[in-house]
């Protein structure tokens, strides 16, 4: 059988709750009802016995004087008068009252006849002398509560199906309002889950109650993953249109090697497709390191050591720059910091290549180490090109580059990329400042003291 949906459980559910409240206040009502019908036939009893038992008098004569006002029955009531030896002196009992019912003075109490209609019953003795007087006894019948619970139950026979009616549309009606922006969530889900249209959103405006609130997350996610799945798409496009370049250059240079007349044209076709394949190789190891920083995969072993040491080795250490370019360190001393040392190694590269690759001839690098408060500072500074004012953001996404001939071989636009990623991971920032023709200033500003980033801040866009 096919499941019933959240919808129209609710609706049954709400139904058969107003009909449980129909029915127990139905139940509630006959109950209610039949303890006042019972008070009121004792009242009204009480009250017609007490009122006859003052019209009640002996005559001179010895005879029952009864006044004006006296009523044998009134309301339902029957009034009987009895001699002391219980015989009836006056009245007339109804045919279904109760036989040999023995006198009680003033005490009220049903008593069940023979063909099971009950009755109540007061007696009261009324004395007109100190030996003689006569019993008075009232009789009511018990009130046919099934007769008042009749006319409620047909009642009731009426009034559910009403009310089932009404509710189950009542109910129905305000569940499917509720239940409307879910709709609206479910159908924006579902063109989503099936790579529809990213763009969709649910679109309820500002509702501030729960549904409101989950639209709203719904729409916040499917904002972040159009972003995700748009930089999925722009990584793996620029990622392919990186690639095809060298080896478009490759497949060219085999053809010419192939049809190479000289050795000199051979060995130049040779000399390419070495600069093309490194460049590839360069390309192919940075980005898995980056995928896998990012994925997580790669994880940072962060631990205490001295950065000043690692400055100076590193600056100590470079192989020969190019174009006569000289470093020059200034390294704080004892600077101790927690970090991984192959990351921060890796950044300090790829910003000491940069200055080199985009340094001018005879040119210089200032390394710096500083500490202030509890925050480091690494720049590494260069007398080179500089970078334009408005390319200054732009040149650490991946791929870009300022000038891509002027980048050479080696460049990837990938190597400041890794620097923020890097930076990030330290649960630092890396900011620039540059001057076209005067050069460029990068400086890396982290926490001595950081655990490691999760994987949300190594995101790049
Ligand atoms: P690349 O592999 O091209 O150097 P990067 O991500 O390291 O890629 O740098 C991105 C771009 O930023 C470079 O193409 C270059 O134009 C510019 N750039 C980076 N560092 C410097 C610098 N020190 N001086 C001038 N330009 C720089």
């Amino acid at each position: 059988m096919k499941r019933l949906s959240v919808k129209w459980k609710l609706t049954l559910l709400i139904t058969a709750l107003l009909l449980v409240l129909t029915v127990a206040m139905a139940v509630f009502l006959m109950t209610i009802t039949n303890r006042v019908v019972t008070e009121n036939a004792c009242t009204q009893l009480e009250t017609t016995v007490r009122a006859n038992l003052t019209l009640i008098s002996r005559a001179d004569d010895g005879n029952l004087l009864l006044e004006e006002g006296f009523a044998f029955t009134r309301s339902g009531v029957y009034t009987l008068i009895y001699s002391e030896s219980g015989a009836l002196l006056a009245g007339q009992p109804p045919l279904s009252a109760p036989d040999d019912v023995e006198f009680e003075n003033g005490a009220l109490r049903s008593e069940e006849a023979e063909n099971d209609s009950d009755y109540y019953v007061l007696d009261f003795w009324l004395p007109f002398s100190w030996d003689d007087g006569v019993w008075v006894r009232g009789l009511i019948q018990v009130p046919e509560a099934a007769s008042v619970v009749a006319d409620l139950s047909d009642m009731a026979l009426l009034v559910l199906p009403l009310v089932i009616l009404l509710g189950g549309a009542g109910a129905y009606i305000l569940v499917r309002s509720a239940f409307r922006p879910m709709d609206q969530i479910v159908a924006a889900a579902e063109a989503i889950g099936e790579g529809r249209d990213l763009s969709r959103r649910i679109g309820l405006g500002r509702r501030g109650d729960e549904m409101g609130r989950l639209a709203q997350a719904f729409d916040s996610m499917f904002a972040r993953l159009e972003h995700s799945f748009e930089a999925e798409k722009q990584f793996t496009s620029d990622a392919s249109h990186e690639l095809r370049t060298p080896i478009s250059v490759i497949l060219a240079q085999c053809g010419e090697a192939r049809h190479a007349e000289t050795a000199e044209q051979y060995q130049e076709a040779i000399t390419v497709i070495d600069r093309q394949a490194r460049k590839m190789s360069a390309l192919v190891a940075q980005l898995l390191q980056m995928t896998r920083l990012e994925q997580g995969t790669l994880r940072a072993a962060m631990e205490e050591a001295d950065l000043s040491e690692l400055v100076e080795v590193l600056c100590r250490e470079q192989p020969e720059l190019p174009k006569g370019i000289t470093i020059q360190a200034d390294v704080q001393p004892e600077v101790h910091a927690v970090f991984d040392v192959t990351l921060m190694s890796r950044l300090l590269q790829n910003l000491l290549d940069n200055a080199a690759r985009y340094g001018r001839e005879n040119g210089h690098i200032w390394v710096t180490l500083r500490t202030l408060e509890d925050q480091i500072f690494l720049s590494v500074r260069d007398d080179g090109v500089g970078i334009p004012e408005d390319r200054l953001e732009k040149i650490f996404q991946r791929f870009y580059q300022v000038d891509p001939a002027r980048s050479g071989s080696a460049g990837t636009g990938l190597g400041l990329t890794m620097v923020r990623q890097i930076a990030r991971l330290h649960g630092g920032e890396v900011t620039v400042e540059s001057h076209e023709g005067v050069g460029s200033c990068f400086t890396f500003r982290f926490p001595a003291h950081h655990s490691g980033s999760t994987e949300n801040d190594l995101k790049i866009s």
